[in-house]
């Protein structure tokens, strides 16, 4: 489905006022994620635009999958019978600035819900790549952008509202759920609708961008740490070639203690003389702003701004967490593969990320660093070359991202996350006849 149609079905979807809207399918049109690359089963797509009318289609159903906003690069989202679209249910409903935080409805975008919080004096703890990704699908997959202190984004919510499979209404929280809470934020989709998410918010902030070009990897192996510490959010884009990290993004808070005050050069790496994108050859318009010119959290968080596509042509995703403390023996491990990857390669982004206890996070309790991986679309090639990553990185405890492409096999996943036969327990609790599970739930969470 392209740009043009989705529009088309979101503009059916907001002049209808029925309940549970049955959005009219454009002929010939099929529906697929954000890159193309997964045709969804069913195109029996449904719009609701309050709780009551979640509750409503929930009960009807015997099945149905909540999409967000179509940004996985698996089947994580897919569904063979109905599709509920959250995508008008997208307010800010409370912000409460002495607890500080803010209750939104769970299909707002980040891209909607910074502005909102800058203009009323508050801030996220961090941000994905991109904002244009919905608040609930994030958390729903652990999504998560760097920083060494900076949990994923589901380390932001303090509570969690949905509709169970027999159509109750929900509502957890930290403080009172404890370990269910901990089980159902980073849900997979498995547990319910979610309706509503409360977020912790900060009063807001400014922050400075640099990027630095071409950083030895020598220097990346000796200076890791100091150079993932060295800035509030640290990005390393590599193709692996040449021994080198092409670009390092630096995003720093303006404030005293936080200030990363940019030398001329960076560990061997030299400052950037104008906007960069990831891949240095191509146009940065789309990208956030750099070289140092201040701006809100929400215009430096993300390396693409709201208003473009925030990347060239089609592309797949796959990403790798290993714990922190295997960082650079996993990056090296990568790079020795680097002739069978970079003919496959747009680009790769070394971040970390600080350990949640989330059940199903793949940074539970450890602090961790992800190494990404922007595709050509060539799922033959990719397919191939995947299971000879992740042979490489199976003795560092990998764990793949949740929303993104991966071979590794269920009896891995079991293996790699303690909490999973209790995630069952969990997910059977709400949903007991399986309304909310899909083919790639079956086969990598419940076991076939
Ligand atoms: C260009 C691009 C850049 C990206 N950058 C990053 C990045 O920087 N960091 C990172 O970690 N990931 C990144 N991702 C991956 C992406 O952010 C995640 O996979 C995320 O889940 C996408 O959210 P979504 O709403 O689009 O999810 P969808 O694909 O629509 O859904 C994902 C899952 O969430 C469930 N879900 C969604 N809404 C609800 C709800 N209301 N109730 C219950 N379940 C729900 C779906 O059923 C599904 O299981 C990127 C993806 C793209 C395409």
């Amino acid at each position: 489905m392209n740009k043009r149609t989705f529009l088309k079905i979101i503009s059916a979807m907001t002049a209808s006022p029925a309940v549970s809207p049955l959005i009219a399918w454009v002929a010939g049109d099929k529906l697929k994620n954000w890159a193309g690359n997964v045709d969804y089963s069913t195109e029996n797509l449904y719009s609701a635009t309050s709780i009551n009318q979640v509750q409503e289609f929930v009960k009807k159903q015997n099945k149905l999958k909540v999409l967000g906003t179509r940004h996985c690069f698996n089947k994580i989202a897919d569904s063979t019978d109905y599709f509920l679209s959250l995508k008008e249910m997208d307010e800010a409903i409370a912000l409460d600035p002495q607890a500080r935080t803010v209750t939104v409805a769970a299909g707002v975008t980040y891209g909607k819900l910074c502005p909102y919080l800058h203009a009323k004096g508050f801030a996220l703890h961090n941000l994905a790549s991109l904002p244009h990704i919905s608040v609930a699908g994030a958390c729903s997959t652990a999504t998560h952008g760097s920083g060494e202190k900076n949990g994923n984004l589901a380390t932001a919510v303090s509570a969690l509202e949905f509709v169970t499979a027999a159509g109750d209404a929900v509502k957890l929280r930290l403080e009172k759920d404890g370990e269910t809470f901990l089980g159902s934020v980073v849900g997979l989709g498995a547990l319910g609708v979610i309706t509503n998410v409360t977020l912790d918010v900060q009063p807001t902030f400014l922050m400075r961008q640099y990027v630095y070009e071409n950083l030895p990897l020598r220097q990346m192996q000796d200076h890791f740490d100091a150079i993932e510490s060295s800035a509030y959010s640290v990005s390393l884009f590599t193709d692996w070639q040449k021994q080198r990290i092409d670009e390092v993004w630096l995003k720093s808070r303006v404030e005293p203690a936080q200030e990363f005050h940019a030398p001329p050069e960076f560990f061997g790496a030299k400052l950037a003389t104008r906007n960069l994108h990831p891949i240095a050859e191509l146009s940065a318009e789309n990208c956030t702003e750099q070289m140092g010119v201040p701006g809100p959290w929400y215009e430096r968080l993300p390396h693409f701004r709201m208003g473009f596509t925030p990347s060239a042509g089609k592309e797949l995703q796959t990403e790798y967490f290993v714990p922190r403390r295997h960082a650079v023996d996993a990056i090296l491990a990568v790079e020795r593969l680097r002739d069978q990857i970079t003919p496959h390669l747009m680009i790769s982004e070394i971040r970390t990320i600080a350990a949640d206890n989330f059940w199903m996070s793949p940074c539970r309790n450890q602090p961790s660093v992800a190494i990404h991986f922007t595709w050509k679309q060539d799922w033959p090639a990719v397919r191939a070359l995947l299971p000879i990553i992740e042979r490489e990185l199976a003795p560092f405890h990998v764990r793949p991202h949740w929303g993104k492409l991966f071979t590794i096999s269920p009896d891995q996943l079991k293996a790699s996350y303690e909490k999973l036969p209790e995630f069952v327990q969990l997910a059977k609790k709400f949903d007991a006849h399986g309304k909310f599970r899909n083919d790639f739930l079956n086969t990598n969470v419940f076991g076939g």
